[in-house]
């Protein structure tokens, strides 16, 4: 007998169908604004000057070998994320509360949080997995949702996005933060919200956080865009740092993916936060003792090439500069052409807007994504008329759009809406 006979087909990824889609189009004009990845004004991949550099040093270095890493991972990575997004100076990393672990880039620090929870969070000591609900935004990146089903978590949604505005749902956002029940979990992007491009603002953020610190609700920030989104890896890590500040209790999921163009190389980073140091109930020792048992099971050793690129700019203060004068260009670039696309609907074309405030959200959107507001109909024809490949729910990457074809794509969105 057949032992795989009732294995069922399994629907596939929409974003890969939609990259196949675009692949399979002969049309010479066609655009790819599917996919989350970074491309210059030419539409390739960018390997920032910084990467190529380092890994010129790693390559001359004829002492690296290929043994494994710690568990933990590589110690000069370890020991730089955590400051990169608390910051060297935060309270957690001065008084030692702050562990850090080396992930499978943003997926696995999604997964570890998920499953340190799962095994360690207090307040769910006990419970089944239909009470271990962790709160996520509606909507929210497609996979946050598998991962925390597929570690015994039961994922439910946040109003986040006001279609009507096309921006932040915040009243009902704050008064779901004030019903839900003490100590709840909720995750938050920390910045470039995905899918929406929809932020809070720091004003905003502190009234999220008030609530936070009087309901004891537990943050689990996933932060896959720092310096992405503003051009400022400080400005970006903001909402985190105010949280620890607040002393609301929070995990931090960190990927190197997107701001140093990392994505095949798979470093990420979990960072728990701990009330103290040390080895006593509720420190940081043993939440660090934990995270390695996790990481054994899981992976046993992580890898070892993105942690060596990424720890030398880390670390080395001339390559932490080109890194940000790096990320300054490719953030740069996705603002320069939401101004250009803005200006293009609004000024030139004259488009019909689909929400109250005209065009406003394609330049008040953050990071690699706009929400653009286009109906699933709209998006349709965009494919299917334009060429102009876009996911059904109106996300766009603006990393797709350049100077060779915002004026095409401008197009495609006016002949799409009237
Ligand atoms: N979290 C969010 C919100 C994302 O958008 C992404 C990537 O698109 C990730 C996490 C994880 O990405 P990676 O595993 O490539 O770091």
């Amino acid at each position: 007998a057949d032992v795989w006979a009732s294995t069922p087909q399994a629907p596939a990824d929409p974003i890969f169908a939609l990259t196949a889609g675009y692949q399979a189009d002969s049309f010479e004009n066609k655009v790819n604004l599917g996919v989350g990845a970074y491309r210059d004004n030419e539409g390739k991949p960018f390997v920032l000057p910084v990467v190529r550099k380092a890994k010129q040093i790693l390559a001359a270095d004829e002492s690296l070998d290929h043994e494994y890493l710690p568990i933990a991972g590589l110690p000069a990575f370890v020991k730089a994320t955590g400051k990169l997004i608390f910051g060297a100076d935060s309270p957690a990393i001065k008084e030692d509360r702050v562990v850090s672990i080396q992930t499978i880039s943003g997926t696995g620090a999604n997964h570890y949080g998920g499953a340190f929870l799962e095994r360690f969070y207090e307040p769910w000591l006990g419970k089944s997995k239909a009470d271990k609900v962790i709160y996520v935004s509606n909507p929210t990146w497609a996979n946050h949702k598998a991962i925390f089903n597929s570690v015994g978590l039961t994922p439910v949604d946040y109003p986040y996005y006001d279609p009507s505005t096309i921006g932040l749902a915040l009243p009902k956002f704050l008064d779901f933060l004030r019903s839900a029940p003490q100590q709840s979990v909720f995750l938050l992007h920390a910045c470039a919200h995905n899918p929406t491009g929809v932020d809070p603002t720091r004003d905003q953020w502190e009234e999220i956080a008030a609530i936070f610190k009087e309901r004891g609700h537990f943050a689990f920030f996933d932060c896959a865009y720092q310096g992405f989104a503003s051009g400022d890896l400080d400005n970006d890590a903001w909402a985190v740092r105010h949280f620890v500040s607040q002393q609301i209790p929070l995990l931090v999921c960190q990927s190197y993916a997107k701001n140093a163009g990392l994505y095949g190389e798979r470093i990420g980073a979990l960072n728990l936060v701990a009330t103290h140091a040390g080895s006593s109930p509720g420190g940081a020792e043993r939440l660090r003792s934990q995270l390695l048992i996790l990481q054994r099971q899981e992976i046993s050793n992580p890898p070892t090439f993105g942690a060596r690129i990424v720890g030398m700019i880390l670390n080395d203060e001339a390559m932490f500069g080109e890194w940000k004068r790096d990320i300054g260009t490719m953030a740069g670039r996705i603002i320069a052409m939401r101004e250009r696309l803005h200006d293009l609907l609004v000024n030139e074309l004259k488009t019909p807007a689909p929400g109250p405030n005209g065009w406003d959200h394609v330049v008040k959107q953050i990071g690699m994504f706009t929400f653009t507001g286009l109906t699933p109909p709209q998006c349709k024809a965009m494919v299917e008329r334009g060429h102009v490949y876009m996911t059904g729910n109106g996300r766009i990457s603006m990393a797709g759009i350049n100077d060779g074809n915002v004026e095409y794509v401008a197009q495609c969105f006016d002949k799409a809406v009237r």
